[in-house]
């Protein structure tokens, strides 16, 4: 059967190479008699491609050994519990930025273990900006300041970073880790589930300032503390082996493809592709402020929800598939992550105009 262009928000499209590779080794990698799916996460063979992977992430990502690089399990979600459990100290606080869906669920999930402060949201608004953020707002007491990188339902990005000063920043990266170029150095957290734009869904990616663990409170579960997971090389428990094999496959395929700065260009004109396209539209509406646009999540809709259904529904029948906005929202969005080919965005934008003609 031929493969489908995946523009589902995730899990979502791997790199063919990626799937390819993990197909000739399925039965035995590298001369070892079996799969990397059966084999002791304590063994040799495994561990030196846990420790490949690492390598890779922080060469792709620029990451210092100041830093600790975690891989657990739990997903994004479980991080919600695991930022304020490792980082809130006794009577300490932190600020929140409610940017979106997710931004809000790590808040809420947040005040169970401390005290939260949301110093801007853009709710009222459907979240389709990035709140304005004032300084005068921002605790400069707190243990750290939260922001979600990309908004993935809404298809919201931070255009600048906010200026915490001293506060340690805490990122959500889950839909556009290893996207774009950031300076790790800016955060004091950075974190992913890896379904979005990193691998397979099983493998949540922390990334620490090492100055920031030894905090954990006293309830923290184990598995959920930075601190344990650091001395005991992400591996406390088992960790979820095949997902790591298969981001570090991913991660390969990115450096062949000239690496995060590289595949920072190639993100910019696909999302571009589809953004001219609503841009010189009357037919679609993209309700995000263009100024946050996300580059990762186009969302938009067309003038009613049933030319959306129907809109979903022919893209599929051309291989266009998973265009259907999150249920919260409606709508169609389309995740073109790194392993989106431009091909498949071109296709897109081919078809967004071939369908605005025909149902004008
Ligand atoms: C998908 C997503 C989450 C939730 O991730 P899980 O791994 O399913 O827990 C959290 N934050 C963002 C920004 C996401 O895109």
């Amino acid at each position: 059967m031929d493969r489908v262009y995946n523009f589902a928000a995730g899990p979502s499209m791997l790199p063919e190479a990626a799937l390819r590779t993990a197909a000739d080794e399925m039965l035995s990698f590298n001369g070892t008699g079996m799969s990397v799916m059966e084999m002791s996460h304590r063994s040799k063979a495994y561990q030196d491609i846990f420790d490949e992977t690492e390598a890779l992430l922080r060469e792709l990502m620029d990451i210092p050994d100041s830093y600790s690089v975690l891989f657990l399990q739990g997903g994004a979600t479980g991080q919600f519990a695991a930022i304020p459990m490792n980082l809130l100290t006794e009577n300490g606080s932190a600020d929140y930025v409610d940017s979106g869906n997710f931004a809000h669920g790590a808040m809420v999930e947040a005040k169970k273990y401390g005290s939260i402060n949301c110093v801007a949201s853009s709710k009222d608004e459907n979240y389709v900006r990035i709140p304005e953020l004032d300084k005068a707002k921002f605790d400069p007491k707190a243990d750290y300041f939260y922001i979600t990188t990309n908004n993935t339902i809404f298809g919201t990005r931070y255009a600048a970073l906010p200026e915490t000063g001293d506060v340690p920043l805490v990122a959500d990266m889950s839909s556009n880790i290893l996207s774009e170029v950031y300076d790790i150095n800016r955060f004091g957290v950075a974190y992913a589930g890896a379904q979005k734009n990193v691998g397979p869904a099983g493998l949540t990616i922390v990334i620490v300032r090492k100055d920031l663990l030894g905090r954990a409170q006293a309830i923290c579960p184990k598995v959920l503390n930075w601190t344990v997971m650091t001395e005991k090389g992400s591996m406390l428990n088992t960790p979820p082996t095949y997902a790591i094999y298969m981001a570090g496959l991913c991660m390969k395929w990115l450096k062949s493809q000239g690496g995060v700065q590289a595949i920072e260009k190639v993100n910019i004109e696909k999302s571009k592709l589809l953004y001219d396209v609503l841009d010189a539209s009357d037919f679609y509406r993209a309700p995000v402020v263009p100024e946050y646009r996300s580059r990762m999540n186009v969302t938009f809709t067309t003038p009613s929800p049933e030319l959306d259904a129907a809109f979903v529904k022919a893209a599929a029948g051309q291989g266009l598939v998973s265009l259907k906005g999150h249920r919260l929202v409606g709508g169609i969005r389309a995740s073109i992550y790194n392993a989106m080919p431009v091909e498949g965005v071109q296709a897109l934008a081919k078809f967004m105009q071939k369908f605005e003609v025909e149902n004008k």
